[in-house]
């Protein structure tokens, strides 16, 4: 009886995903007030339905946003957001750079909605996020956080902890689109090879990679990528570029950028200090009218470059 018994539960949770899967678009849809995959026939024929945005619309959106933590009743607060405003648009990747404290990944964590702001008003495809239900925001949202760390286990729990019911065709997908698919195929066991502790087995860039399928299962309209500080080799950092490159076809990718590939290659890229927006542009219109962007791209190029005075102050991008 449980053999018969399984492959029905098994199909039963398989066809409740996908309810739950169409009423999460759906809704989302229709709170952008959007004709339900009507712009987007390939889209929606493509092999994985990623949850979408109205694709017209920005995906995300800071409206004068502040924001302070608060620290217990009676003391002071800090204000970390003065004002705060820009847009991303549905497709294409935005870097975000600045000095360390400027803000960025508190940005990032008003974005996942970990706080509610304290001015201002932060929509996704164009809604108010806080008139969203939060478990709709959090789906919509991958976060890749900057220590995102691979664990002990398999390959494959790696990918799907947080997604029991993933297919094996999701799964490959998220491995093609991470740029691992040949890194898997050369492992002894695929899929199902060991990972030490830390993740050990692959290189660093391997296992950002790895965190970056896994957040791809959750198929975001946006992912948030706050990219490590470490320096990676040309192999890896091109790999990173190329899988940046075709997520940033499928939703909207929004990435603190430490390195100055990520930025070069940004549709748009926005400068934070100080809990503001300083400026926002592509790469050589920065270069022109920027003087802190200037000195913070060339600081990287330095360090980069292997020079003897490597900037290490609170510069760095
Ligand atoms: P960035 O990512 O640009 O380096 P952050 O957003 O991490 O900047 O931090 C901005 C400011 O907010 C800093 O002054 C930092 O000390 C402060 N801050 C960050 N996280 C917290 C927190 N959880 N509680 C209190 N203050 C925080
Ligand atoms: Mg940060």
């Amino acid at each position: 009886l449980f053999q018969l018994v399984s492959p029905l539960v098994m199909f039963f949770m398989g066809v409740g995903q996908f309810v739950q899967g169409r009423a999460a678009i759906q809704r989302v849809d229709e709170l952008a007030r959007m004709p339900q995959e009507a712009d987007d026939p390939a889209g929606a024929a493509g092999p994985a339905p990623f949850w979408q945005l109205a694709p017209h619309q920005p995906a995300v959106e800071f409206h004068d946003v502040r924001f302070a933590y608060r620290r217990g009743k009676r003391a002071e607060t800090t204000q970390v957001l003065n004002g705060v405003s820009f847009s991303v648009p549905a497709r294409g990747l935005t870097a975000v750079v600045g000095p360390s404290g400027a803000g960025k990944t508190t940005m990032f964590q008003l974005i996942e909605r970990f706080y509610a702001v304290d001015g201002g008003r932060v929509r996704l495809g164009g809604q108010n996020i806080e008139a969203l239900p939060l478990d709709t925001v959090r789906g919509l949202v991958g976060y890749v956080q900057q220590d995102s760390a691979a664990m002990r286990g398999t390959i494959r729990e790696n990918l799907t902890y947080a997604h029991p019911h993933a297919g094996e065709d999701a799964l490959w997908e998220a491995v093609e689109m991470a740029g691992l698919t040949t890194v898997i195929a050369q492992l002894p066991h695929g899929l199902d090879t060991e990972l030490g502790d830390q993740g050990s087995g692959l290189s660093g860039g391997q296992r950002q990679r790895l965190c970056i399928a896994r957040t791809l299962l959750q198929q975001p309209a946006v992912m948030l990528l706050d990219e490590a500080t470490s320096n990676l080799d040309s192999d890896s950092e091109r790999d990173f570029r190329d899988v940046v490159r075709r997520v940033s076809r499928r939703c909207a990718v929004i990435a603190i950028a430490h390195r100055i590939s990520t930025v070069i290659d940004a549709d748009k890229i926005v400068v934070m200090e100080g809990g503001r927006v300083r400026a926002t542009g592509v790469h050589h219109d920065l270069m022109e009218r920027d003087e802190l962007y200037r000195r913070l791209a060339g600081s990287q190029l330095h360090a980069e470059n292997g020079s003897a005075a490597p900037a290490a102050g609170p510069e760095r991008l």
